[in-house]
């Protein structure tokens, strides 16, 4: 079986002006892929997206939210958000993304591709059932995690959410459910999005089925591998999750503007590997990686590259700087990881 990449050249069509979600993004991604030669080992193909139907959209967004798009996107575009710019095909371009991504997990989940990769824009974890946020019209990811649920009768579904960002929309979809766990590490959420603190744990059903892991700024490769060898992979092992799915966000990296994390590229391949080893063991393998942000062109050239190679089998070697880690932020993330662990060993052993 192979690993898919879907991808259309519509998903250059969401026009966003002078915007870091800008139809480039993709464009770097997919020359750094050709450049790579991952295309041509046998390993991945190419995959045809297709468009959510407004029934889809309807399993997670309100029908007054989508028409409410499709409306400014018809009238020629505008801003459906304040940080959320729209033009005429943004609409079109947006069901692509979120019905890409559904056929994705349904491929994955028929056994027709070994995993997935799904290239696409807009962006997904911001977007609410009736809102637009952070450059997101609909939430590729929950859209597709509500399908596998809805439609194809799958119990229990991971959303890792590695993008810098705390996944706002995603969390709200699924806060009150067991059947989806959603983590998500990213920077402290204070200033945006507000939500993916500590103590935001799930509701009734779904206590315990949402972790967050809020860094601090500058946190850096080893404290956020820490976080994640000690609260994220025990918790998925003990959750055994029948599908994953990553909200992979590459935002992360030092030399992103839009975040502070300072992460290098060395992380990113130690996390996918990790996750597609536990995914074989625990997930039949079935996994699929939908892109979230990554603003920093030279970075979205090498790294989506990367992890196509590794989820295809692969081994890559990278190459970078390491960003100069504050000793002072290093202790504070300590702490964090240390009182997520107490908190979420309410539900999970830790
Ligand atoms: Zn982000």
């Amino acid at each position: 079986m192979k690993t898919a990449l879907f991808y259309s050249p519509k998903y250059l069509e969401h026009e966003t002006g002078k915007h870091p979600e800008k139809p480039q993004r993709l464009a770097a991604a997919m020359s750094g892929i050709k450049e790579s030669g991952v295309l041509s080992w046998g390993k991945v193909v190419l995959a045809e997206p297709r468009y959510a139907s407004i029934e889809e959209l309807e399993l997670i967004h309100k029908r007054i939210y989508i028409e409410f798009v499709k409306r400014v996107c018809e009238a020629g575009g505008g801003l459906i958000h304040n940080e959320t710019p729209v033009s005429k095909e943004s609409f079109n371009v947006a069901s692509l993304a979120a019905g890409g991504t559904i056929e994705a997990v349904n491929k994955v989940f028929l056994g027709i591709f070994r995993n997935a990769f799904v290239l696409a824009r807009p962006p997904g974890h911001h977007a609410e059932p009736d809102r637009s946020m952070g450059f997101c019209i609909f939430n590729n990811a929950a859209l597709a995690a509500k399908h596998l649920i809805d439609r194809r009768g799958v119990k229990r579904v991971l959303i890792l959410d590695i993008d810098a960002h705390h996944g706002n929309g995603t969390q709200k979809v699924f806060y009150d459910t067991d059947r989806v766990l959603y983590i998500s590490i990213h920077e402290d959420p204070t200033e945006f999005p507000k939500t993916g603190f500590i103590w935001e744990v799930g509701l009734e059903e779904g206590k315990g089925y949402t972790v967050n892991i809020p860094l601090p700024y500058g946190a850096g490769d080893p404290l956020y591998w820490k976080a994640f060898k000690r609260i994220v992979l025990p918790i998925i092992g003990q959750y055994k999750p029948e599908f994953i799915l990553v909200s992979a966000g590459f935002d992360g990296y030092y030399m992103d503007a839009v975040s502070e994390l300072s992460l290098s590229a060395y992380i990113y391949p130690r996390i996918f590997q990790s996750i597609i080893n536990i995914a074989e063991k625990i997930s039949s393998g079935r996994i699929v990686v939908v892109l979230e942000g990554g603003y920093n062109l030279r970075f979205m050239r090498k790294i989506v590259a990367t992890t196509l190679s590794i989820m295809a089998g692969v081994n890559v070697s990278v190459r970078d700087k390491r960003p100069p880690i504050n000793p002072w932020v290093e202790g504070m993330a300590e702490k964090i990881i240390e009182e997520v662990r107490r908190i979420q060993s309410r539900f999970w052993s830790l």
